[in-house]
């Protein structure tokens, strides 16, 4: 399996869209890899997963297929990772030989968001846009384009059914798992025994360690430490870091030289791991 890091920024991106604080500055001046935009990966370049106001920058910049790309999962509703108001344009008129149904899978929250955007568009359009959802529920697996697919809960948002994910196929397995702060118990209950190739973890807050919501370096170390206990990880498993925010302050060498001490991996831009 092979995972590419589409956008790796928190809602904001890096820089945030209206912010002047110093790692804004510092990496509009520096560029590269210290560029971050909102969330997204693509497992296989076929598996996309969430779907945030830059995909169409994606598709420019990293070849991402979009046209091509049937299967769509969701973390959850908040804009940096579900943007709906895009798939207005997966229709007649905006797009010629459309490639089939674009089958969007996720929680509750995000299949109430299309459906209230799908109704809208119905009221001033002749036709609807190419794509149907599919609801989740946690710890239940699903086959997605012949990927299992398990969504685990993800301590995120309180008011909504956040999920990270377990994600197989051909005896692989990656977990993908931002937007969460350590995970709740049901989660680690879960997870028991369930072995990772891959573990990418949520970094939002780097220098600072978070309680809940999201995580910062320190929360990752407990995580990777719990999940080699509980016989999710060992030598061979590769963990990546991403979700970044300015506020956590560590731009992206000063990120490496941090998760280096752990052996942790960090995630940039167009980055593609594979397991
Ligand atoms: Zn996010
Ligand atoms: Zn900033
Ligand atoms: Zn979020």
């Amino acid at each position: 399996m092979k995972i590419q890091y589409l956008g790796t920024a928190a809602a904001e991106g890096w820089p945030g869209i209206f912010c002047n604080c110093e790692s804004c500055k510092e990496a509009r001046r520096l560029g590269g890899k210290n560029i971050r935009t909102r969330s997204q990966a693509v497992v296989d370049d076929r598996l996309l997963i969430d779907f945030p106001p830059d995909t169409y920058a994606h598709m420019l910049d990293y070849g991402l297929n979009m046209p091509a790309i049937r299967t769509l999962i969701v973390t959850h509703s908040h804009q940096d990772h579900w943007y709906p108001e895009e798939l207005m344009l997966r229709r007649k008129g905006f797009a010629v030989d459309i490639a089939g149904t674009l089958d969007i899978y996720g929680n509750d929250a995000v299949g109430r968001s299309l459906e209230q955007f799908l109704k809208e568009v119905s009221e001033t359009a002749s036709n609807r846009p190419q794509v149907a959802f599919h609801e989740l529920k946690e710890f239940c697996s699903y086959s997605a384009d012949g990927y299992t697919v398990t969504p685990l809960k993800a301590a995120h948002n309180p008011l909504e059914n956040c999920f990270i994910y377990i994600i197989e196929k051909d005896g692989k397995r990656l977990l993908y798992g931002n937007d969460t702060g350590e995970f709740p118990e049901e989660t680690w209950e879960f997870m028991k025994g369930i072995r990772l190739d891959l573990a990418s973890l949520d970094c939002t807050m780097q220098r600072l360690q978070m309680k809940t919501g999201h995580m910062g370096l320190a929360n990752d170390v407990n995580v990777a430490d719990r999940l080699r206990r509980i016989g999710c990880a060992d030598e061979n498993t590769k963990f990546i870091l991403t979700h970044f925010s300015h506020n956590g302050g560590w731009l992206h060498e000063e990120m490496e030289r941090q998760a280096a001490k752990y052996g942790f991996c960090v995630a940039y831009d167009g980055m593609t791991a594979e397991v």
